[in-house]
This record gives structure tokens, sequence and C-alpha cells, in this order.
């Protein structure tokens, strides 16, 4: 579901077909990455970003919190609305990056950030030759992976095992490393984000275009969540409860206001000192809030629940499924011309053709145009009006106006000109699609009562 993988984003960045407006693009989305920045209300100082829980005070939109005035106004249906930005206390992993977080860490050191071979190896300069950014990080880290030495060629420091542990990751150190480091305690420790976004951040420009990312466009601590844009009240609208007694929040808002008491708690926890243990807890729950806003239904994750037990539904959720916007809203609805129904095998029904039943033919038309040859036919049908098989259900006269069969009393009266369609019942050997058997089929209607219930 994640997008793309970032190293073929950024091919799509260099390809020069459309590289300069994909700049541009971006060069403005950065700049006006969030509306959330300081202002000044009434006389009244308010930082930038969304800081506080609340999403409304006595009916009013609080500055700062969820439903911040600056995301734009709900009501006014010309304002687009606008993002705005939670800034984290720690930085957080991203779930869809987890991969790449990994393998970037396996290639390079944990104590210098440096590639851990030296630049002469043979293998490493082939896997560098690679043009393919994805291909690069790839065979560069297949490379490494099967190296004998776990030491860095640089800075000759032990290089630790890097596994994922749920929403985290986790470093294991050698039992050799251990005891030459000098190591006391468990040998397996709780790697978090804050320590990842140092790792990447030292990496060189040279070495951060070798593991296939990109210095200006991907570059390897933009893999964590810093920063968290929060969505316009449009994507998530608050309802008003009946007779104005108060109003229901969305889903997300809701997430929102979980990841803003989360956020804040680790705040708190970091000014006043607490020891790494309680830190590392709130920076879990922290990490677990901002997972559960992009999909509460990951594996090994509790999902968070409204107060009645109802687990929230966050974008992901949001998005896939049959029932999701893809599938469900944004796809062809219904058709024209169309209907379902259970179709039969039939001895007596020739190899080209079907059996539609009656209900079925009598809701599907078929236009035809009034001629010499056919009008006293079709006046018969129209005589018989929607409801008498075979009969039909509508005339288009020649100026396009519409005659629904059903409100003409007297149907036997009507009167057809050349030039007016007839819209008829489906009959013998009209020529129908059917979905499912490949091709166009040609088939007649054999209509039985036998069917009619259907
Ligand atoms: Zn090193």
């Amino acid at each position: 579901m994640y997008i793309i993988h970032v190293a073929e984003y950024c091919d799509f960045l260099n390809d020069p077909t459309h590289g300069i407006y994909m700049y541009d693009y971006l060069f403005t989305y950065q700049k006006q990455y969030s509306v959330t920045q300081a202002i000044t209300v009434n006389g009244r100082k308010i930082p930038a970003g969304i800081h506080r829980y609340e999403t409304t005070i006595n009916g009013c939109p609080v500055y700062g919190g969820p439903n911040d005035p600056r995301l734009g106004d709900i009501h006014n249906k010309s304002d687009p609305g606008y993002f705005g930005h939670i800034e984290l206390a720690r930085p957080v992993y991203h779930q869809g990056y987890f991969n790449v977080i990994l393998k970037t860490l396996r290639c390079v050191c944990f104590h210098c950030s440096r590639i851990v071979v030296n630049e002469s190896e043979f293998k490493l300069n082939k896997a560098l030759s690679l043009p393919n950014r994805k291909r690069r990080l790839e065979a560069l880290h297949e490379f490494l992976r099967s190296r004998e030495s776990k030491k860095c060629d640089h800075c000759n420091g032990y290089q630790p095992k890097y596994t994922r542990v749920g929403l985290h990751i986790e470093v294991e150190y050698s039992a050799q490393h251990a005891t030459e480091g000098g190591l006391a305690g468990d040998r397996k420790q709780y790697l978090s984000g804050a320590q990842v976004m140092e790792i990447f951040r030292k990496i060189r420009e040279e070495d951060i275009r070798a593991l296939g990312l990109d210095v200006t466009w991907a570059r390897p601590e933009w893999l964590l969540v810093s920063v968290l844009p929060v969505p316009p009240l449009h994507v998530r609208p608050s309802i008003q409860m009946g007779g104005g007694t108060g109003t229901s929040e969305d889903d997300l808002t809701h997430q929102l206001v979980n990841i803003i008491k989360s956020n804040m708690a680790l705040n708190n926890a970091i000014k006043n000192g607490e020891p790494q243990i309680i830190i590392e807890q709130f920076e879990q729950s922290l990490q677990h809030n901002v997972a559960a806003f992009m999909d509460n239904q990951l594996r090994g994750m509790p999902q968070v629940t409204q107060r009645s037990g109802r687990p929230l539904k966050t974008i992901q959720q949001r998005l896939k499924g049959k029932e999701g916007r893809i599938r469900g809203n944004l796809m062809g609805k219904r058709v024209d011309f169309s209907a379902r129904t259970v179709i039969t095998a039939d001895p007596n029904l020739g190899i080209d053709q079907v059996g539609v039943p009656r209900s079925i033919a009598m809701n599907l038309t078929v236009p035809e145009r009034v001629t010499a040859f056919n009008m006293t036919e079709l006046g018969n049908l129209v005589a018989n009006g929607p409801t008498v098989y075979p009969g039909a259900k509508h005339i288009i006269r020649s100026d396009g106006t519409r005659v629904d069969l059903r409100f003409v009393k007297n149907k036997a009266d009507v009167m057809l000109s050349h030039g007016w369609i007839v819209e008829r019942h489906l009959r013998d050997g009209d020529i129908v699609y059917v979905i499912g058997l490949k091709g166009f089929c040609i088939i007649v209607c054999r209509l039985t009562s036998f069917h009619d219930s259907i």
C-alpha cells in the first residue's frame, strides 16, 4: 500500500521527461508544508503547529487544537482546507519504511555512519556501479550481509545485528563484541527512532547516493516521522448532533487527539528528566498511536478503539477493500442497460444461447427506430406498455423528448411517427453481452415462465 519505494521515487524525480516540473512542484509543496504557522489572535500569541488536545471550548474551535481555525473553515464551500503539523517530541518509525530503514542501517556503521567496507573493495564497487537505485541498495545490502567481519573498516567499531520487533527495532550485540567492548547487561537493546535519526543524519552525501537514496529529495532521516502532517478539517468533518447539544468528532480527529496526548506526555517526561525506561514507554505509546493513525489493523498490534469498544477507522481503513474509497466510492457504480441474474444450462438451448427470465427481459430495453417496416409491430408493443410482455418502456420523439409509457393512459391510441425511437423490451434473438463469458455471445432469450419468479 505504501505508494512507492523511496529509491524508485528518486528515479521518478530524476527522469528528465518530467523532472523540472516535479522539482518545481516539490519546492512549492515543501515551502507550503503547513499553514499552522505562529500567528497573533486578539493580541494573544499562538505558536506554530498543533499542540493542544481540546477540539472546542464553549463551542468555539481552539487555536492549536485538532480543529484549529487555521486548518480552514468547514462551513465555507470555497475554502479548500489546509494541512497543519504536529512536532513530535521524538522521531518515530514509519511502519511503511521499516525495510528500507533496516537495509540502510545494515549498510552503514553504527558508530561513524560510513558504509562499513573500504571503498577499494571490488565487490562494493561492482554493487555501486548499478544505475538503478533500488537494485543498488539491494546489491549493497546483500554484499554486506555475506561479509565475514562484523567490524567497520573505517572506525573499527563493532556492528550490532538489527531486527524488527513489533513497531520498533532492536539491536543485538554478539557475545564476542560484548566481552571485547566491555558491554554490561543485556546484549539486546531497544533502538529508539532518535538514535536511528542520529546515525542517518551523519551519513555522508556520497554514501547517501551510494545507498540509492537522494541528497535533496529522499534523505535517509526522512524515513522516520519527526513532524506529523495534520489533515484539514474537510477530511475529518465533525458531525453536529441533533438539537445542537454537541458535536461528535471523526475517527481521524480522535486518533489525532490520542497522538497529541501521548506526545504531550512524552514531552513532559523528557522535561521532568524521567528515567530512560519511562521515556521509552511513552515513546512506544506515541509510536503506536502514529502507526494506528495510518493503519489501525497492523499485525501484532492492539487496535485503538472508541470508548464503546468499536475500533477506529483510520486512513488505511478508509481506502482499502470493497467498501473503501477506491472500490466503494470511486470506481463505477451503476451501468445503464445492464441487469444481473442467474443463468443456467438447459438442453433445449443452443450453444450460443442463454435463457433470460422474463422479469429481466422486461427491465432491459432495446432502442428501435420507427420505420415503415416496423411501425405496426412497434405500435403493438407500445400498446402493451411497460407491464405486459412483449411491450415497450419509452418513446423518444424526433425532437428528443422522452415519453415514459408508465404514465400514458391510452397507450393503444399513441400514433408513432417515422424517425421516433421506441425502447422496447428485450426479446428472442436480441444480442446481449454476458460478463464473465469471454467475448460477445449471440444470445436468444428463451422466455420461460419457469424462471419468472427470480
Ligand atoms: Zn565506523
